[in-house]
């Protein structure tokens, strides 16, 4: 049997290996390395993909949610909603702009922001809402632009787990993870379900005005080279990326349906085991497995036996925002977040990719049977 990794990125380059060495060659031979025809071509087949009505680039997911929280001219002190079960990148880009980061919690079995608790957590100063389509399925979109309407708040949607998503509305009509709110971002870091070589990352708009901005901002300010309208940053995404990301975005359907199989299996074999919950499908929305995560009794202990036996596994995450130092906040003691807190305790995801076979699958899901028995 094949050594098992959490995310086997090596096989995955093998497999499409000629068609990612002649795209790099290509960029090699044209030292077009800043803005080379190869970003366009990528940033369109994006676009399609995701049916967006702008995409722009830039240089990763943490520097996409910062040059959308910039395009949306909030003011020091803005109140910015997000979940507090999330990677820190969500909130630390609304803290390094000086707002303030209000955490919701999330739903137990989703792992999902609670939207009916955000009206709750609206003020006065309250601008914008952040859902984390986490793990790859989409947040309940339709009642968080509803209420986000009502309170006349910015809705940014992190993607960054869940490019390709699906989210289906009451009356119908499906849009994709990331193009339902005014700004969404997402991530090409290499383990994530669209993985670049590097770092990248990537900003969808539904306004062209706001697309312009988001453009102006990740290109210093500037429309014109040399003339600054706006204050801006440093974010592209390089040439060689995005020729690694125009082969692979051909394959992206393809992969995450074997995530999906992965998950399917993982489903059909742990679902009888009382200690282990499986991660719930959203009604309303597709997934792309960027984490296949349990909810699981003794998770330390099973961590451990895993790991005996050559099984990595990952906790995403440990620690719940309102518990980490750097975003500690008056009344955010414990039990502030009850289902966050539950959650950083019970959580772990087990390996999800695009090459695991059913002799991984079957050793793993005996590995976690002989724990529980
Ligand atoms: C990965 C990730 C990011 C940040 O992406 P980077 O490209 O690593 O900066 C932001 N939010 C979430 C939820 C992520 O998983």
């Amino acid at each position: 049997m094949n050594k098992i990794v959490m995310v086997d990125l090596q096989s995955q380059y093998f497999r499409i290996k000629s068609e990612v060495d002649a795209a790099i060659q290509s960029v090699l031979n044209a030292t077009n390395f800043i803005q080379g025809p190869e970003v366009k071509e990528f940033t369109d087949a994006l676009k399609t993909y995701v049916d967006a009505e702008a995409v722009i680039p830039c240089a990763n997911g943490t520097d996409a949610l910062q040059i959308a929280m910039m395009a949306l001219d909030l003011k020091p002190g803005d109140e910015v909603i997000l979940p507090v079960h999330t990677y820190v990148a969500t909130a630390e880009v609304i803290a390094l702009l000086q707002l303030k980061p209000v955490f919701v919690d999330v739903f137990e079995d989703t792992f999902n922001i609670n939207h009916a608790q955000i009206e709750s957590r609206i003020t006065a100063r309250t601008k914008a809402i952040v859902p984390v389509h986490l793990y790859g399925q989409c947040a309940d979109m339709e009642p968080i632009l509803s209420v986000a309407r009502k309170f006349n708040l910015h809705v940014i949607e992190d993607a960054a787990q869940a490019l390709g998503a699906a989210y289906t509305f009451g009356d119908g009509s499906v849009k994709q993870a990331g193009t339902m709110g005014v700004v969404g971002t997402t991530s090409f870091f290499p383990s994530k379900n669209l993985g670049c070589y590097g770092d990248g990352g990537a900003i969808f708009a539904r306004e062209p005005g706001m697309a312009e901005k988001l453009h102006m901002i990740a290109n210093h300010g500037q429309r014109v080279k040399y003339h600054h309208d706006i204050i801006g940053v440093n974010s592209r995404l390089d040439t060689l990326q995005a020729a690694i990301l125009k082969v692979k975005i051909k394959y992206l359907k393809e992969y995450t349906s074997r995530r999906n199989q992965v998950a399917d299996f993982y489903d059909q074999c742990l679902s009888d085991l009382k200690q282990v919950n499986i991660p719930k499908r959203a009604i309303n929305s597709t997934h792309v497995f960027h984490q296949y995560t349990l909810r699981v009794e003794r998770r330390d202990e099973l961590k451990i036996f895993l790991e005996q036996r050559g099984i990595p596994t990952m906790i995403y995450y440990p620690v719940p925002l309102h518990f980490q130092k750097a975003y500690a906040q008056p009344g955010y003691g414990e039990g502030a977040f009850p289902v966050s807190e539950g959650l950083s305790r019970t959580v772990i995801s087990l390996p999800i990719h695009t090459e695991m076979n059913e002799e991984q699958l079957t050793y793993i899901c005996s590995a976690i049977k002989e724990f529980y028995q």
